[in-house]
Parts: C-alpha cells; sequence; structure tokens
C-alpha cells in the first residue's frame, strides 16, 4: 500500500464507519447506525445478504434439512414480524428468504459492497482504522465486526485418527444425507447441528451412530402444541386440568422420559445450564434403533471406533459436529483479551481498551438473536453518538463496569458456554445503560414485539 493512496483514501472517508458482514448483525448495525445519522460501509464477502442462512455462501455450516430452533412468533426482526404464512419452525430457505426481505424493505441491501471481503483492519495510532478489502484501502473512523461464529470449524483431533481407515470431516462440510447412503456413519457432538445430522444419518445411512461426551436433556418444539419459546418465555398456559411441576428438569424428564434407557448417561447438568438441545427427531429414531447412542471416543483403529465403554462400531464416515472457533481475521487479534477461545468484550459488544472497536453477534442465549443483536447495535450507535462528559463517562464504564450477564446462573464449563448470557437478566442490564444515556427503547421505535 503506497503513501499516495493511503493518504488519498484518508481525505475521502474520516467519518465514516466500518460495517464488516452483511448477515443479520451487519444489517441491524447499519439499521442502527443509519437511525443515528452515522455514516458507514458494509462489506460482505458474499454476492448478497444472509449471513450463514446462504448455503451458496462459501463455508456457511447450513445443511439441507436445516430449520430455526427458535419459532417464528419470537425470531423476527424489530419492526419485521415473520409472516404468519411461515411455519412455526422455518426452514434455512424461509429464513435467507425473511432476511433478504428484510433487507429490501430497509434499503441495506444496496448500501452492502458484495464481494468484498475485508482482509485486514489497522488500527491507526489516532484510534482510526484502514480497511483494506479487494486490494483497497479505506480510512473509518470506527470498526463493527459482524462476521458471525459459525465460519472457523472447532475440528478436534481424534485418538489413533491417522490409522483411521475411514473419513472424518466437519459438520460445516456437510449437507445433505445422500452423503450417509450405504454408509456407517458416527456423528460426534450433540449440539443441535449435530442432533439435526444425526436424525439425518438416522434416516439414510447403512447404520448411524452418536457419541455423548455427556449425559443432555432433549428439549421438545412443541409443549402442548405452543412453540417452546413461547410457552417457557411468553408466558404458556397448560390445558386445564394440567399441573406442571415448577422443575424445569421435571418437567422434560416427564414429557421425554429417561434417556439413560436409550445408552445416553444421565445428564451431569440442570436443563438451564447448558444451550438447549431443541428437537423432537432425536429421541424417536434412538427409540426406534435407527441410531445407536455412544459415549466419548476412545481411539480410532483401522475401520473402527473404539468407544470409553469399551464397545467398538465399525465406521466409514465421522462427522464432527465439534462447533466452532470465534476468530476476527482480519484483525490483530491481541487487541482482545481471550478467554477459552473467545474475545473478552464489555457486556459482549465493546472492547474494553479500543473505544473505536465494537463487535455484534459473539454471543450467546437461549432465546431468538435478531431483536437482541439490534438492541447491541443500538448501544454502539448511541457509543458513536456520545460526546463530552457522557463520552468520558461511558469510557470509563467500558473499562472498570463487569455486571454478572448471567444473573447468577451456573452453565456447564465448555467453549460454547464462555460468552453465555441469561437473556433476562442482559436485556435488564442493557435496558439500564440505555436509560442511563436517555435512549429510548426499540419498541418505542418500532412497536410493542408481540407473540
Ligand atoms: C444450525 C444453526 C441454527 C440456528 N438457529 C437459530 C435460530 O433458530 N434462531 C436464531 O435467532 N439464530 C439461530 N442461529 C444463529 C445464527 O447464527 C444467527 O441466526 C445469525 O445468522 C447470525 O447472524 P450474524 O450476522 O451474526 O452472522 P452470520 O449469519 O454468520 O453472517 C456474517 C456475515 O459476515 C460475512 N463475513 C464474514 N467475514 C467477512 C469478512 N472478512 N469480510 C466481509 N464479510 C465477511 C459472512 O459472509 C456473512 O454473510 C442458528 C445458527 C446455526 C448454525
Amino acid at each position: 500500500m503506497t503513501e499516495s493512496n493511503v493518504t488519498a483514501f484518508k481525505s475521502t472517508a474520516p467519518d465514516r464507519v466500518c460495517i464488516i458482514g452483511a448477515g443479520p448483525s451487519g444489517l441491524v448495525a447499519a439499521r442502527q447506525l443509519r437511525y443515528a445519522g452515522i455514516p458507514f460501509d458494509i462489506y460482505e464477502k458474499h454476492s448478497a445478504v444472509g449471513g450463514i442462512w446462504d448455503p451458496e455462501n462459501e463455508g456457511s455450516p447450513i445443511y439441507r434439512t436445516c430449520h430455526f430452533i427458535s419459532s417464528r412468533y419470537t425470531s423476527g426482526f424489530n419492526g419485521y414480524p415473520m409472516p404468519a404464512s411461515f411455519p412455526d419452525y422455518p426452514s434455512w430457505r424461509h429464513i435467507l428468504g425473511y432476511i433478504r426481505d428484510f433487507a429490501a424493505k430497509e434499503g441495506l441491501d444496496k448500501l452492502v459492497q458484495f464481494n468484498s471481503r475485508v482482509e485486514q483492519a489497522e488500527l491507526q495510532p489516532d484510534g482510526s482504522w484502514l480497511v483494506t478489502a479487494n486490494g483497497q484501502a479505506r480510512h473509518y473512523r470506527a470498526l463493527i465486526a459482524a462476521p458471525g461464529v459459525t465460519w472457523h470449524p472447532n475440528v478436534p483431533k481424534l485418538a489413533g485418527q491417522d490409522r483411521f481407515t475411514g473419513e472424518i470431516r466437519h459438520s460445516s462440510t456437510y449437507y445433505d444425507s445422500a452423503e450417509f447412503s450405504g454408509k456407517r456413519v458416527l456423528i460426534v457432538g450433540a449440539g443441535n447441528s449435530g442432533v439435526d445430522i444425526a436424525c439425518d444419518a438416522a434416516n439414510s445411512a447403512e447404520a448411524a451412530f452418536i457419541s455423548f461426551r455427556r449425559g443432555y436433556r432433549f428439549v421438545p418444539k412443541h409443549i402442548f402444541g405452543v412453540t417452546l419459546d413461547v410457552f417457557s418465555n411468553y408466558g404458556g398456559k397448560p390445558p386445564a386440568g394440567f399441573v406442571l411441576p415448577e422443575d424445569l428438569d421435571q418437567l422434560l424428564d416427564g414429557i421425554v422420559g429417561d434417556v439413560t434407557k436409550l445408552g445416553i448417561a444421565k445428564p451431569d447438568h440442570k436443563a438451564l445450564e447448558s444451550h438447549p438441545i431443541v428437537n423432537d427427531q432425536i429421541v424417536h429414531y434412538l427409540r426406534h434403533g435407527d441410531i445407536k447412542a455412544k459415549p466419548d471416543i476412545a481411539r480410532l483403529e483401522g475401520r473402527d471406533a473404539i468407544f470409553v465403554d469399551g464397545t467398538r462400531e465399525a465406521i466409514d464416515l465421522i462427522v464432527l459436529a465439534t462447533g466452532y472457533d470465534y476468530r476476527l481475521p482480519f484483525l490483530d487479534e491481541s487487541l482482545f483479551e481471550w478467554k477459552d477461545n473467545h474475545p473478552s468484550l464489555y457486556l459482549n459488544i465493546f472492547n474494553r481498551n479500543v473505544d473505536s472497536l465494537y463487535v455484534v453477534g459473539f454471543i450467546e442465549f437461549a432465546d431468538a438473536a435478531y431483536r437482541h443483536f439490534e438492541a447491541m447495535a443500538q448501544l454502539i450507535a448511541m457509543d458513536l453518538s456520545l460526546a463530552g462528559a457522557q463520552k468520558e463517562e461511558f469510557r470509563r464504564m467500558k473499562r472498570e463496569h463487569r455486571p454478572d450477564l448471567r444473573g447468577g446462573h451456573k452453565y456447564i464449563d465448555t467453549p460454547r458456554h464462555a460468552t453465555y448470557v441469561d437473556i433476562h437478566t442482559y436485556c435488564d442490564i442493557l435496558d439500564e445503560v440505555r436509560a442511563k444515556f436517555s435512549q429510548p427503547s426499540l419498541e418505542e421505535r418500532y412497536g410493542r414485539f408481540a407473540t
């Protein structure tokens, strides 16, 4: 990069903000900046908006049978409910169409620079940014990273895998159950993608197995015909004559039954202490013998997987549904403090040391995400608009304020739960911060969210 053309760019865009990513997070960040009158550019490496929900977006973890695990009643953007014509749990095609409709209705898609992967974003001594994409560098006053959290597969090494004669690949490379036809398939990992893909294998593989490192509960998608999230988060009531136990574990164990009979270990934690596995089918396939539960893998040997209980199975294909690492490869990652492979951020949004560096979407919770992503983006627009004493006060909070975003809830100690928050506590804290700086609520702007 020659000094001359860097200089050229410096003069052209000192007051603009750079948004990286045109998935749901980047789109709501753009909507909030526009609302605050802050000029911005959005870079997207793919040729269209939609984030992971477009399987054409290289590296997307979406598979043909993928559906939302939050329902259409709760999952929409603020002020833009999902169509009533959608099923309770929309498929990826519905979601992709919905995100694109939202972007078009808001005129955001026209603001995106497509096919523009940000290769590098360099912090400048004055706190501004030099952002390079397609070999071109531009200068920005602040950077909002919204690149998503499911693009960098976590690929654990399995003991003996060098001598394994079968194939091993990460779930992000999986798309269609035809890939399992005629094979003995082992799914490693029981997150939501893992159990979904295991159900595909149960349907189409020669033989199917799923390896669990620990016992989990499976949460049905409907309770008394009402979607789980509406029932549990928005005051669902059982039909007359039904009395439900207060304790969620008791309720789930009552509804689903004893999973240890299916060869799964007794859950070693309460249901709300890990991200819910929202799936009705896996228990069905286990109870029909279409898939077998296995404990953790001890080692691989030739064509066999040997499990910690000493049993072994001949396997042709191992699918590692072992999640993703949070990465920001276009940044100097030492700008962040890292915990369990996750950047530690104030409110999971603000870099505590670099005032002009923001992240949206690097958070986990048990609720639909888009309304909450926008609440995060609203605080970014607020910070970019603050000046004087208020700016100083918020800078101080970034450095010092360390609220418990979990509201005293305990979560299992896995990388996935490193940035896990209790969503009700989190929303209350964001509301407090917003009110402290006299920002209107998003409901005042987009209308009350109703299920
Ligand atoms: C199987 C599965 C099921 C899910 N179910 C639900 C659900 O039911 N409800 C829910 O609310 N959420 C669900 N999610 C969470 C999902 O992450 C969000 O729905 C949403 O897609 C996250 O949006 P995002 O914009 O943060 O990230 P992404 O959708 O990942 O979008 C990020 C965008 O950034 C772009 N990008 C990345 N790096 C660069 C770069 N260097 N330069 C330019 N562009 C870049 C990418 O191309 C992408 O378009 C699910 C996720 C998965 C994987």
